[in-house]
């Protein structure tokens, strides 16, 4: 048998060879035409054979890794190395892993290569490209972020939308009950709105809702949760805020809202808003027993004369 210069201090059982009519194909020759990367490695860490593949992979000569250390190319590779000897002598599974080289990502999974008591004495590993599924991953990833943005804001406004609002709301209810803080919660109507459709047009309405919309964002805390839960109405949640703080900031906006100008489609309007407060009682369950009480503070408004507030 001819082995060639990097086998020469690796023993080979000459039974093992594999015959095809008179020819014998050699691990070498293996190693050489096997169309996937593969490396065979002592329990030293060191490089015994490397598969054609592998060796492109790393811009290696043929044979240039033999009896060289990953250690020496990756001292993370060589730890991954070490711990993969410890599992198998604990007869472990080793799970498969991901390792960067050159801009690329493989899957790596990993076989120990026993002698007769068991012993491992050299792990062979298979390292597939998966660089196109990694960036298919990233782009799945990165559309279902825009999705995730897409269904949970307004169009319109770029507030929450109704589903998104009550979600978060929900959940801020369960952790102001577990940290024991108060909460409020604004409901906001405008005033007259349908006048607004009726004399300058639906698309002038949606420029003054998205311009009422601003002014609430303005006025609010960056902490606070606002959505859109109806046509013109906006919620808002206001975290560690007592009944007084939240008439406080409701009036503050509505004075902003009182003065400003509103562009409807050329046309510079005044809007009003009604507003009803609830604050934190201790019967609310969900965001939907609270906005029983704001909504019907708000009807209270609208009744005794809109562009004011009333609590409940
Ligand atoms: P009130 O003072 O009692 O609230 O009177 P209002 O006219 O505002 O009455 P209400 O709140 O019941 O009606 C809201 C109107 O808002 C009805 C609908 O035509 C309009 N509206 C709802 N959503 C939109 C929207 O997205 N764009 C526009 N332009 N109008 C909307
Ligand atoms: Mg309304
Ligand atoms: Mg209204």
């Amino acid at each position: 048998m001819k082995v060639g210069d990097h086998m020469a201090s690796y023993e080979m059982d000459k039974k093992n060879l594999i015959k095809v009519g008179n020819e014998i194909i050699t691990l070498k020759k293996l190693f050489e035409v096997i169309p996937v990367s593969v490396v065979l490695i002592n329990r030293k860490g060191e490089h015994i054979l490397d598969s054609k593949v592998l060796l492109d992979i790393n811009n290696s000569e043929p044979h240039a890794l033999v009896r060289h250390k990953v250690a020496e190319l990756s001292k993370e590779d060589a730890n991954i190395i070490e711990r993969d000897f410890g599992l198998f002598d604990q007869n472990k599974t080793v799970p498969a892993h991901d390792l960067a080289i050159n801009n690329k990502t493989y899957k790596v999974v990993v076989a120990p290569l026993r002698n007769d008591s068991g012993y491992a004495f050299a792990e062979l590993a298979v390292l597939t490209d998966i660089t196109e599924n990694k960036n298919t991953e990233h782009r799945l990833a990165k559309l279902n972020e825009q999705l995730k943005q897409l269904a949970s804001r307004d169009g319109l406004t770029q507030l929450l939308n109704w589903y998104s609002y009550n979600d978060i709301c929900n959940k801020m209810i369960g952790l102001a009950r577990r940290e024991n803080t108060s909460f409020s919660v604004m409901f906001i109507d405008i005033d007259h709105f349908k006048k607004v459709n009726d004399t300058y047009g639906h698309a002038a309405g949606d420029t003054v809702l998205r311009e009422v919309a601003d002014c609430i964002v303005e006025n609010c805390r960056k902490t606070d949760i606002i959505g859109r839960v109806g046509g013109e109405e906006i919620a808002v949640y206001l975290p560690q805020t007592d009944c007084h703080d939240a008439i406080t900031l409701a009036e503050k906006i509505r004075i902003y809202i009182e003065k400003e100008k509103f562009d409807a489609e050329g046309t510079l309007i005044n809007i009003t808003v009604s507003i009803g407060i609830s604050n934190d009682k201790p019967y609310y369950q969900t965001i939907a027993d609270i906005k029983k009480d704001a909504d019907a503070a708000m009807y209270m408004a609208k009744s005794n004369g809109r562009n004011r507030i009333e609590h409940l």
